[in-house]
């Protein structure tokens, strides 16, 4: 077994190793009824085991993924034995960065080893991945800021207020009301909506940036100028925002915005008792690298085509430009 890797990082495991996992993968047996998509999964634990997932689709365009699939068989059947090795089988050997959805990267920060690799590939040749460096990003890797403009601080002081008054019915976390946040769209030049968490029973929770997006599609109809320039979130003390809501940023931008690299500022509330807060600028596209986004899904005309489709549901005025960010890496 071949195996390639990405600036210079050493892998952990044995090419029988990577070998059992794509075997894995091989064998599952997803059902895209829908998308077409089929996403095939193995998983080894850290004492050697091995376990077979895949994509399934239900509802509406629903689906538990292929990575969550594995990690619960994992759970399952090997409780306490971290999944170490996430493989994807393909048909060809590519060698670009397999994407994981935010969805997948909250899973396994939530249920894999702190170490586990990502590879994808064939029986032949495999890539192999370091996830935590590859595909997540946290406040310690954002520039820290303390120059807020008016509107920001009007903006993180009002979604403040918003983090406070929010409540978590549904966790039994004695800290659940300190892992909340509250996420503001800046657009038009001078206006901005806000959106918060919304717990449901069912733990599908809407997040806050996809109900501000949400809330944004209803607003815009008919406004001179809709362009989206800034993102705001304001943490609880102990709140990370979910790579899945990152997701839902991008995705947004990618189908409605000029561009799908705009400013993010996060800030941080101090924990009850201490003063003050701390604020991070960072990117959409800088905090989550890799992303999971229509571009990557479409092809050029297909993603022209949706783009098209969305903004005349809601009367956009502007022709996006073309970004060339939207291709993929
Ligand atoms: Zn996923």
């Amino acid at each position: 077994m071949e195996i390639v890797t990405l600036d210079g990082y050493k892998p952990m495991h044995s090419g029988e190793e990577y070998l059992g996992v794509i075997r894995a993968a091989k064998a599952s047996n997803p059902t895209p009824f829908q998308s077409g998509y089929r996403v095939k999964t193995g998983a080894m634990t850290a004492s050697g085991k091995i376990v077979s997932g895949g994509n399934y689709e239900y509802g509406l365009t629903r689906a538990n993924h292929g990575e969550q699939s594995v990690l619960v068989g994992a759970q399952n059947q090997y409780p306490g034995d971290l999944v170490t090795i996430m493989g994807f089988s393909a048909d060809e050997f590519s060698g670009r960065v397999p994407r994981h959805c935010g969805n997948c990267r909250d899973n396994i920060i939530a249920a894999a080893h702190p170490d586990m690799e990502t590879i994808a590939g064939t029986l032949e040749k495999v890539l192999v991945l370091p996830f935590k460096q590859t595909y997540t990003r946290e406040d310690e890797d954002f520039e820290r800021t303390y120059a807020l403009n008016a509107d920001e601080l009007e903006m993180t002081s009002k979604l403040s207020d918003y983090v406070n008054l929010t409540s978590n019915p549904y966790s039994t976390q004695e800290d659940a009301g300190e892992r909340v946040y509250a996420a503001g769209i800046a657009f038009g030049g001078s206006e901005w909506i806000h959106g918060l968490f919304l717990p449901d029973v069912a733990y599908w929770a809407a997040n806050p940036i996809q109900a501000a997006t949400i809330k944004w599609q209803g607003a815009v109809r008919d406004k001179r100028d809709q362009n989206i320039e800034t993102l705001v979130v304001v943490l609880g003390p102990k709140a990370s925002v979910p790579y899945v809501d990152r997701q839902h940023f991008m995705e947004f931008l990618d189908l409605y915005a000029k561009t799908n690299n705009v400013p993010v500022l996060l800030a941080r509330q101090k924990p009850v008792g201490e003063p003050g807060w701390d604020y991070f600028k960072t990117t959409s596209q800088e905090w989550l690298p890799y992303p999971f986004t229509p571009s990557v899904l479409m092809n050029d005309q297909e993603l022209a085509a949706e783009r098209e489709i969305r903004q005349k549901q809601l009367g956009i005025f502007y022709t996006p430009d073309p970004d060339p960010n939207l291709q993929e890496q």
